[in-house]
Protein backbone atom coordinates (compact mmCIF):
# COMPACT_ATOMS: atom_id res chain seq x y z
CA UNK A 1 0.00 0.00 0.00
CA UNK A 2 1.25 3.30 -0.93
CA UNK A 3 1.92 5.74 1.67
CA UNK A 4 -0.42 8.89 1.80
CA UNK A 5 1.41 11.42 0.39
CA UNK A 6 2.37 14.38 3.59
CA UNK A 7 1.53 17.07 0.89
CA UNK A 8 -2.18 15.56 1.29
CA UNK A 9 -2.43 15.43 4.75
CA UNK A 10 -4.08 19.06 5.65
CA UNK A 11 -4.89 17.40 9.16
CA UNK A 12 -1.28 17.15 9.96
CA UNK A 13 -0.19 19.94 8.58
CA UNK A 14 -2.24 22.32 10.02
CA UNK A 15 -1.85 20.27 13.53
CA UNK A 16 2.11 21.14 12.80
CA UNK A 17 1.33 24.47 11.84
CA UNK A 18 -0.63 24.93 15.81
CA UNK A 19 2.19 23.26 17.64
CA UNK A 20 4.77 25.88 16.17
CA UNK A 21 2.15 28.26 18.38
CA UNK A 22 3.13 31.22 16.15
CA UNK A 23 0.23 32.96 14.59
CA UNK A 24 -1.64 36.01 15.56
CA UNK A 25 1.94 36.72 17.22
CA UNK A 26 3.89 40.12 17.01
CA UNK A 27 6.51 40.69 14.95
CA UNK A 28 9.77 39.27 15.77
CA UNK A 29 13.39 40.54 14.72
CA UNK A 30 14.68 37.56 13.48
CA UNK A 31 11.89 37.01 10.93
CA UNK A 32 12.00 40.76 10.12
CA UNK A 33 15.65 40.33 9.56
CA UNK A 34 15.33 37.64 7.04
CA UNK A 35 13.00 39.19 5.08
CA UNK A 36 14.60 42.42 4.67
CA UNK A 37 18.06 40.33 3.74
CA UNK A 38 15.69 38.68 0.92
CA UNK A 39 14.40 42.08 -0.33
CA UNK A 40 17.90 43.10 -0.46
CA UNK A 41 20.01 40.38 -1.82
CA UNK A 42 16.76 39.10 -4.70
CA UNK A 43 16.56 43.07 -5.04
CA UNK A 44 12.40 42.89 -4.75
CA UNK A 45 9.99 45.20 -2.90
CA UNK A 46 8.19 42.86 -1.39
CA UNK A 47 8.97 39.57 0.95
CA UNK A 48 6.86 37.98 3.81
CA UNK A 49 7.44 34.86 5.92
CA UNK A 50 4.00 33.43 5.00
CA UNK A 51 2.21 30.79 7.23
CA UNK A 52 -0.75 28.92 5.27
CA UNK A 53 -3.78 28.38 7.60
CA UNK A 54 -6.70 26.52 7.27
CA UNK A 55 -8.59 29.39 5.05
CA UNK A 56 -6.18 32.37 4.99
CA UNK A 57 -2.12 32.85 4.81
CA UNK A 58 -0.97 35.07 7.20
CA UNK A 59 2.83 36.78 7.77
CA UNK A 60 4.96 36.45 10.07
CA UNK A 61 7.33 39.30 8.88
CA UNK A 62 6.59 41.11 5.56
CA UNK A 63 8.12 44.12 3.96
CA UNK A 64 6.58 46.23 1.53
CA UNK A 65 3.11 44.67 1.83
CA UNK A 66 0.32 46.08 4.27
CA UNK A 67 -2.31 43.32 4.69
CA UNK A 68 -1.34 41.12 8.19
CA UNK A 69 -2.96 38.83 5.91
CA UNK A 70 -4.93 37.37 3.00
CA UNK A 71 -7.40 34.90 1.79
CA UNK A 72 -6.29 31.52 1.00
CA UNK A 73 -8.13 30.68 -2.12
CA UNK A 74 -6.17 33.82 -3.96
CA UNK A 75 -2.39 33.02 -2.15
CA UNK A 76 0.33 32.00 -4.15
CA UNK A 77 2.14 30.48 -1.72
CA UNK A 78 -1.00 27.81 -1.00
CA UNK A 79 0.49 26.30 -4.06
CA UNK A 80 3.99 26.62 -2.81
CA UNK A 81 3.06 23.95 0.05
CA UNK A 82 2.09 21.27 -2.12
CA UNK A 83 5.76 20.68 -3.45
CA UNK A 84 9.02 20.47 -2.45
CA UNK A 85 10.97 22.76 -4.44
CA UNK A 86 10.29 26.45 -4.54
CA UNK A 87 7.63 27.84 -6.91
CA UNK A 88 8.34 30.38 -9.39
CA UNK A 89 6.14 32.71 -11.34
CA UNK A 90 7.70 34.88 -13.70
CA UNK A 91 4.38 36.84 -14.83
CA UNK A 92 1.98 35.84 -12.76
CA UNK A 93 -0.55 37.70 -16.00
CA UNK A 94 0.38 34.54 -17.76
CA UNK A 95 -0.45 31.98 -15.39
CA UNK A 96 -4.15 30.80 -15.54
CA UNK A 97 -4.04 30.03 -11.79
CA UNK A 98 -2.71 33.49 -10.97
CA UNK A 99 -3.94 35.78 -14.02
CA UNK A 100 -7.29 36.25 -12.33
CA UNK A 101 -5.97 36.82 -8.29
CA UNK A 102 -7.23 40.18 -6.81
CA UNK A 103 -3.69 40.34 -6.00
CA UNK A 104 -2.46 40.11 -9.41
CA UNK A 105 -5.42 42.16 -11.30
CA UNK A 106 -5.13 45.04 -8.18
CA UNK A 107 -3.27 46.35 -5.37
CA UNK A 108 -0.35 44.80 -4.91
CA UNK A 109 0.07 44.30 -8.72
CA UNK A 110 1.95 40.84 -7.93
CA UNK A 111 3.65 39.96 -11.46
CA UNK A 112 6.95 37.88 -10.17
CA UNK A 113 6.78 35.43 -7.21
CA UNK A 114 9.47 33.27 -5.92
CA UNK A 115 8.84 31.35 -2.62
CA UNK A 116 10.65 28.40 -1.25
CA UNK A 117 8.60 25.98 1.36
CA UNK A 118 8.58 26.31 4.65
CA UNK A 119 9.15 22.31 5.82
CA UNK A 120 9.09 21.27 9.25
CA UNK A 121 11.72 18.32 10.52
CA UNK A 122 8.38 15.94 10.12
CA UNK A 123 7.87 16.95 7.10
CA UNK A 124 4.61 19.28 6.58
CA UNK A 125 5.08 22.55 4.52
CA UNK A 126 3.64 25.21 7.45
CA UNK A 127 3.91 28.22 4.87
CA UNK A 128 6.72 29.75 2.51
CA UNK A 129 9.37 32.47 2.34
CA UNK A 130 8.68 34.47 -0.69
CA UNK A 131 10.47 37.13 -2.60
CA UNK A 132 7.65 39.01 -4.84
CA UNK A 133 8.16 42.38 -7.62
CA UNK A 134 5.87 43.89 -8.88
CA UNK A 135 7.80 43.44 -12.49
CA UNK A 136 8.05 40.08 -14.45
CA UNK A 137 11.41 39.02 -13.55
CA UNK A 138 13.48 35.77 -14.12
CA UNK A 139 15.04 34.38 -10.78
CA UNK A 140 18.51 32.72 -11.20
CA UNK A 141 19.38 29.10 -9.55
CA UNK A 142 21.81 31.36 -6.84
CA UNK A 143 18.34 33.61 -6.12
CA UNK A 144 16.73 30.06 -5.37
CA UNK A 145 18.89 28.58 -3.31
CA UNK A 146 19.94 31.32 -1.22
CA UNK A 147 15.74 31.83 -0.62
CA UNK A 148 15.89 27.61 0.27
CA UNK A 149 18.40 28.50 2.42
CA UNK A 150 16.76 30.95 4.19
CA UNK A 151 13.75 29.20 4.57
CA UNK A 152 15.52 26.42 6.22
CA UNK A 153 16.85 29.49 8.73
CA UNK A 154 13.37 30.60 9.11
CA UNK A 155 11.70 26.80 9.87
CA UNK A 156 15.21 27.31 12.83
CA UNK A 157 13.62 30.31 14.33
CA UNK A 158 10.16 29.00 14.45
CA UNK A 159 11.92 25.77 16.31
CA UNK A 160 13.65 28.12 18.24
CA UNK A 161 10.89 29.95 19.68
CA UNK A 162 8.95 27.29 20.69
CA UNK A 163 11.60 26.10 23.21
CA UNK A 164 12.19 29.86 24.29
CA UNK A 165 7.91 29.95 24.92
CA UNK A 166 7.30 26.82 27.01
CA UNK A 167 8.91 25.61 30.08
CA UNK A 168 11.07 22.14 30.06
CA UNK A 169 10.55 21.07 33.24
CA UNK A 170 6.52 21.72 33.95
CA UNK A 171 5.25 21.92 29.68
CA UNK A 172 3.49 25.35 30.63
CA UNK A 173 4.27 28.70 28.78
CA UNK A 174 7.64 30.22 29.99
CA UNK A 175 7.31 33.56 31.08
CA UNK A 176 7.94 34.80 27.91
CA UNK A 177 5.13 32.70 26.08
CA UNK A 178 2.61 33.95 28.61
CA UNK A 179 3.09 37.18 28.12
CA UNK A 180 2.66 36.47 25.01
CA UNK A 181 -0.89 35.30 25.84
CA UNK A 182 -1.90 37.92 27.67
CA UNK A 183 -0.96 40.88 25.34
CA UNK A 184 -2.95 38.61 22.80
CA UNK A 185 -5.78 39.01 25.18
CA UNK A 186 -5.26 42.29 26.38
CA UNK A 187 -5.35 43.28 22.11
CA UNK A 188 -8.88 40.90 22.00
CA UNK A 189 -10.31 42.87 24.92
CA UNK A 190 -9.23 46.62 23.43
CA UNK A 191 -10.80 45.07 19.96
CA UNK A 192 -13.84 43.11 21.51
CA UNK A 193 -14.43 44.14 25.09
CA UNK A 194 -14.19 40.76 26.12
CA UNK A 195 -13.93 39.54 29.74
CA UNK A 196 -10.50 37.52 31.11
CA UNK A 197 -9.23 36.65 33.97
CA UNK A 198 -5.42 36.41 34.90
CA UNK A 199 -4.93 33.87 37.95
CA UNK A 200 -1.23 34.17 39.56
CA UNK A 201 -1.05 30.64 41.81
CA UNK A 202 2.11 30.58 44.19
CA UNK A 203 2.67 27.03 46.23
CA UNK A 204 2.51 27.81 49.63
CA UNK A 205 5.63 26.93 51.96
CA UNK A 206 7.73 25.48 49.16
CA UNK A 207 10.82 26.23 50.07
CA UNK A 208 10.04 23.96 52.50
CA UNK A 209 9.66 21.01 50.43
CA UNK A 210 12.80 21.75 49.27
CA UNK A 211 14.91 21.66 52.29
CA UNK A 212 13.02 18.55 53.60
CA UNK A 213 13.09 16.00 50.43
CA UNK A 214 15.29 17.84 48.42
CA UNK A 215 14.96 20.03 44.76
CA UNK A 216 14.51 16.95 42.52
CA UNK A 217 11.50 15.83 44.63
CA UNK A 218 10.31 19.90 44.62
CA UNK A 219 10.89 19.91 40.72
CA UNK A 220 8.68 17.22 40.80
CA UNK A 221 6.11 18.69 43.00
CA UNK A 222 6.05 21.26 40.32
CA UNK A 223 5.70 18.83 37.55
CA UNK A 224 2.29 17.39 39.12
CA UNK A 225 0.98 21.26 39.89
CA UNK A 226 1.31 21.90 36.23
CA UNK A 227 -0.46 18.77 35.44
CA UNK A 228 -3.36 19.18 38.42
CA UNK A 229 -4.24 22.98 36.41
CA UNK A 230 -4.23 21.24 33.27
CA UNK A 231 -6.68 19.10 34.29
CA UNK A 232 -8.66 21.10 36.06
CA UNK A 233 -9.07 23.93 33.82
CA UNK A 234 -10.40 24.20 30.16
CA UNK A 235 -8.08 22.93 27.75
CA UNK A 236 -7.76 25.84 26.07
CA UNK A 237 -6.52 28.01 28.93
CA UNK A 238 -3.41 29.07 28.83
CA UNK A 239 -0.70 28.28 31.88
CA UNK A 240 2.47 29.50 32.22
CA UNK A 241 5.37 29.29 34.64
CA UNK A 242 6.18 32.48 35.65
CA UNK A 243 8.90 32.02 38.04
CA UNK A 244 10.47 29.64 40.72
CA UNK A 245 6.90 28.35 42.16
CA UNK A 246 5.13 30.75 40.68
CA UNK A 247 2.00 29.55 37.74
CA UNK A 248 0.01 31.97 36.21
CA UNK A 249 -3.82 31.15 33.71
CA UNK A 250 -5.63 32.77 31.51
CA UNK A 251 -9.30 32.37 31.55
CA UNK A 252 -10.75 34.01 28.62
CA UNK A 253 -14.41 34.39 28.06
CA UNK A 254 -14.45 34.09 32.24
CA UNK A 255 -16.09 37.37 34.76
CA UNK A 256 -14.31 37.38 38.13
CA UNK A 257 -17.20 35.56 39.32
CA UNK A 258 -16.68 32.29 37.41
CA UNK A 259 -12.75 33.04 37.48
CA UNK A 260 -13.26 32.59 41.60
CA UNK A 261 -15.26 29.47 41.17
CA UNK A 262 -12.71 27.97 38.98
CA UNK A 263 -9.78 28.65 41.31
CA UNK A 264 -12.01 27.15 44.13
CA UNK A 265 -12.08 24.05 42.17
CA UNK A 266 -8.42 24.25 41.58
CA UNK A 267 -7.54 24.85 44.67
CA UNK A 268 -9.38 21.94 46.27
CA UNK A 269 -7.79 19.88 43.82
CA UNK A 270 -4.32 20.86 45.18
CA UNK A 271 -5.30 20.30 48.53
CA UNK A 272 -6.56 17.02 47.50
CA UNK A 273 -4.04 15.61 45.94
CA UNK A 274 -1.36 13.25 47.15
CA UNK A 275 2.04 14.28 45.87
CA UNK A 276 3.29 11.19 44.91
CA UNK A 277 7.46 11.23 45.31
CA UNK A 278 9.85 8.31 43.79
CA UNK A 279 10.78 6.50 47.19
CA UNK A 280 9.43 8.85 49.59
CA UNK A 281 6.25 9.75 50.85
CA UNK A 282 2.84 11.23 49.61
CA UNK A 283 3.19 15.30 50.45
CA UNK A 284 0.23 17.49 51.33
CA UNK A 285 0.75 20.74 49.53
CA UNK A 286 -1.41 24.06 49.19
CA UNK A 287 -1.19 26.61 46.96
CA UNK A 288 -2.65 30.68 47.40
CA UNK A 289 -4.07 32.34 44.57
CA UNK A 290 -4.68 36.32 43.16
CA UNK A 291 -7.16 36.57 40.87
CA UNK A 292 -7.34 39.89 38.22
CA UNK A 293 -10.09 40.89 35.61
CA UNK A 294 -8.67 42.66 32.50
CA UNK A 295 -9.90 46.07 32.40
CA UNK A 296 -9.49 49.64 30.76
CA UNK A 297 -6.73 49.97 32.99
CA UNK A 298 -4.72 46.50 31.67
CA UNK A 299 -2.37 48.27 29.67
CA UNK A 300 0.68 45.59 29.62
CA UNK A 301 1.48 42.02 30.37
CA UNK A 302 2.75 43.24 33.23
CA UNK A 303 0.78 45.80 34.96
CA UNK A 304 -1.86 42.72 34.55
CA UNK A 305 0.49 40.34 36.58
CA UNK A 306 0.96 43.03 39.36
CA UNK A 307 -3.07 43.53 39.75
CA UNK A 308 -3.48 39.87 40.43
CA UNK A 309 0.08 39.88 42.44
CA UNK A 310 -1.31 42.46 45.15
CA UNK A 311 -4.56 39.89 46.22
CA UNK A 312 -2.09 36.95 45.67
CA UNK A 313 -0.04 38.74 48.42
CA UNK A 314 -3.41 39.23 50.58
CA UNK A 315 -3.80 35.52 50.15
CA UNK A 316 -0.21 35.09 51.65
CA UNK A 317 -1.12 37.11 54.86
CA UNK A 318 -4.65 35.89 55.85
CA UNK A 319 -3.30 32.23 56.33
CA UNK A 320 -2.75 30.63 52.51
CA UNK A 321 -4.21 28.38 51.02
CA UNK A 322 -6.91 30.34 49.26
CA UNK A 323 -7.67 32.55 47.25
CA UNK A 324 -8.14 36.76 47.12
CA UNK A 325 -8.97 39.14 44.10
P1 LIG B 1 5.29 31.08 50.58
O1 LIG B 1 4.25 30.22 51.18
O2 LIG B 1 5.37 32.40 51.27
O3 LIG B 1 5.15 31.22 49.13
O4 LIG B 1 6.69 30.36 50.89
P2 LIG B 1 7.67 29.68 49.87
O5 LIG B 1 8.63 28.86 50.64
O6 LIG B 1 6.91 28.96 48.82
O7 LIG B 1 8.32 30.92 49.17
P3 LIG B 1 9.77 31.33 48.84
O8 LIG B 1 9.66 32.36 47.76
O9 LIG B 1 10.53 31.68 50.08
O10 LIG B 1 10.48 30.02 48.24
C1 LIG B 1 10.35 29.62 46.93
C2 LIG B 1 11.31 28.48 46.73
O11 LIG B 1 11.16 27.92 45.43
C3 LIG B 1 12.75 28.91 46.84
C4 LIG B 1 13.42 28.28 45.64
O12 LIG B 1 14.58 27.58 45.98
C5 LIG B 1 12.40 27.33 45.11
N1 LIG B 1 12.47 27.11 43.67
C6 LIG B 1 12.45 28.05 42.70
N2 LIG B 1 12.54 27.47 41.48
C7 LIG B 1 12.62 26.12 41.68
C8 LIG B 1 12.73 24.98 40.81
O13 LIG B 1 12.77 25.09 39.58
N3 LIG B 1 12.79 23.75 41.38
C9 LIG B 1 12.76 23.61 42.72
N4 LIG B 1 12.81 22.37 43.21
N5 LIG B 1 12.67 24.65 43.56
C10 LIG B 1 12.59 25.90 43.07
MG1 LIG C 1 6.96 32.61 45.24
MG1 LIG D 1 5.68 30.10 47.49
Amino acid sequence: MRNPRLEDDEGGRLAALARLEVLDTAPEQPFDKIVGLVRTVLSVPMAMVTLVDRDRQWFKARQGLDAPETERSISFCTHTIRQQEPLVVGDAREDPRFAGSPLVTGDPFIRAYAGAPLRTPDGYNVGALCAIDTQPRNFSGADLAILTSFATLVVDELELRQIAIRDQLTGALSRRGFIERCDQEIARFRRYDRPCSLVLLDVDHFKAVNDTHGHPAGDEVLRQIAELCTLTMRPTDPIGRIGGEEFALLLPETDPDAAAAAVERLRAAIEAHAFRLRGGPALRITASFGVAAIGTATDSAESWLAAADRPLYAAKESGRNRCCR
